[in-house]
């Protein structure tokens, strides 16, 4: 089962477990499209792997198959180039 990590690990943007608009890597390192399509060339800085879309998650199954609600973020080079102090 995926972690469905709430964070994009690149800007932080909020994921929700239950909607379009997270990628992943075999690792589950977890970014959003803007991240994950455009710094970072659907490549995933961490390991190398590729990134694909992240299934959504039925909301009427977060109930009892709720979401990770620990946010990861890193300081990887082709975001933090990016980012504003
Ligand atoms: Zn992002
Ligand atoms: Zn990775």
């Amino acid at each position: 089962m995926l972690a469905l990590r709430p964070n994009c690990e690149c800007c932080d943007a909020d994921l929700a477990p239950d909607a379009a608009g997270a990628m992943i890597c075999t690792f589950e390192c977890t970014f959003c499209v803007g991240c994950g399509e455009g710094r970072l060339g659907g490549v995933c800085p961490n390991c190398g792997g590729g990134l694909v879309a992240r299934p959504a998650r039925p909301t009427a199954l977060l109930g009892k198959f709720p979401g990770s609600t620990e946010r990861v973020v890193k300081g990887h080079a082709a975001c933090v180039s990016t980012h504003t102090p």
